[in-house]
């Protein structure tokens, strides 16, 4: 345990905050401080073909030690931390022996980390918790996936009388600026599957997420003396206010669980002339995400349609993107890449929590690149903010069901599955 304290230690007193706003991979350069020590640890550990491309994207070989042949599978996780909240400076708390009530973070500010309010603390009572000292997020999202597979490594390498086939381990930066996969190389990689270890609460298997679409509408606007406005003004931002309300409005994060999707406005600024609104659609059903998309447009066609003869051209401007697209379709056909995970836990006493994600990751993107790609727990809650925390004894349990997946891929028979599969 003090090992696995210690190895996530390091990695979270590194900033590696990514930034969207900037155009270079990784898009901070600090990201390459751990990249580099990452590169280090799988060399001093003994994995083979290791490697760090000039984007950062780190890859490394635990080699087979059987005779008959076993697919390559992978691990992978991410080394950057969301930008949400700053991840400079991240002096984590150890509270061993959890005695389930609140944890003062920070004395002077009275920030308390209460189970009152994060019911699911009560689930690691006696256990040994990592928290922040309240000024930061923690980075357990993912510095506890990149700690659960770089111990799991170790000590497959530590245990030869544990069988496995080969390993490929992948470490990515910028996940949370949504360009982790961009240009992950799945050929180099070289595996058949792979699972993300990025998900939250022990024992946490998804492969399920969102479809997701991002729009930029602008809103135009006339500016006319408000005192001889009548028939001639147009204020942009009473539109994009009219936009708004034309939007169901109970399909908003706020309001929705499951396998419900929304629309989500993201941002808003404006000026009587102009008026840029952000917004995303989400949803898991392929359909009912196009749908979203088309009533969207349909606002807004309706819209420019209503002020065609007043503003002579279109008044308001949608620029509607796919972002990723739901795992499901690309994961469903090799289910027993899921059955797999899900037989480890179980046979580790861990019960498998099976629900779709509602969001995306690395995986998703992957796996319509050609890498199926289903999440595992890395054990962390609360993540992008200081109530951030990670119980040791969930990391553990993620290095063992690592171990037992590695385990289990060699000695099942995979014929038939593959057979399906083509
Ligand atoms: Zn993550």
């Amino acid at each position: 345990m003090q090992h696995i304290i210690d190895r996530f230690v390091s990695y979270v007193t590194i900033d590696t905050e990514s930034d969207a706003n900037s155009p270079t991979t990784p898009s901070t350069k600090k990201q390459l401080v751990l990249a580099k020590l990452l590169v280090k640890e799988l060399k001093d550990i003994g994995l083979t073909e290791v490697t760090i491309d000039k984007n950062g994207y780190v890859m490394g070989t635990l080699p087979s030690n059987v005779d008959h042949e076993v697919p390559t599978i992978g691990f992978v996780s991410h080394y950057d931390t969301s930008p949400d909240f700053t991840g400079k400076d991240v002096q984590p708390q150890i509270i061993p022996n959890y005695d389930g009530k609140d944890i003062v973070l920070n004395k002077e500010q009275n920030i308390v980390l209460s189970p009152s309010y994060f019911k699911d603390l009560l689930l690691y009572k006696g256990q040994t918790l990592i928290t922040t000292n309240g000024l930061t997020l923690l980075g357990a999202d993912d510095k506890a996936g990149l700690t659960e597979i770089v111990t799991a490594m170790e000590y497959l390498v530590q245990h030869p009388e544990i069988k496995h086939g080969k390993i490929r381990v992948g470490f990515t930066p910028d996940e949370e600026i949504g360009r982790g996969a961009d240009i992950f190389d799945v050929e180099k990689f070289g595996a058949q599957w792979a699972y993300t270890m990025d998900g939250s609460q022990i024992g946490e298997l998804e492969y399920e997420n969102f479809n997701a679409a991002g729009a930029k509408i602008i809103f135009k606007g006339k500016s006319v003396h408000p005192g001889y406005a009548k028939g001639k003004m147009i204020n942009s931002m009473l539109i994009a206010n009219h936009f708004i309300n034309k939007l169901p409005k109970n399909e908003i994060p706020q309001e929705t669980k499951g396998y419900e999707g929304f629309f989500h406005v993201t941002g808003l600024t404006g000026s009587l002339e102009e008026t840029k609104l952000e917004l995303i659609i989400r949803d898991h059903d392929a359909k009912k995400f196009k749908k979203r998309k088309k009533r969207v447009q349909k606002i807004v066609n309706d819209i420019n349609k209503k002020f065609a003869k007043q503003f002579g051209e279109d008044i308001c401007i949608a620029e509607i993107k796919d972002q990723y697209y739901n795992m499901r379709e690309k994961v469903e056909p090799m289910m027993f890449i899921v059955d797999l995970a899900e037989k480890a836990m179980k046979q580790l006493g861990i019960k498998p929590l099976i629900k779709p994600i509602r969001g995306g990751t690395d995986g998703s993107r992957l796996s319509y690149m050609g890498l199926p790609c289903p999440n595992i727990f890395a054990g962390g809650h609360n993540f992008h903010g200081k109530y951030e925390y990670v119980p040791v004894e969930s990391m553990q349990k993620a290095v063992d069901v690592i171990v037992k997946i590695a385990e289990l891929t060699a000695t099942t028979d995979f014929s038939k599955e593959s057979k399906k599969k083509k």
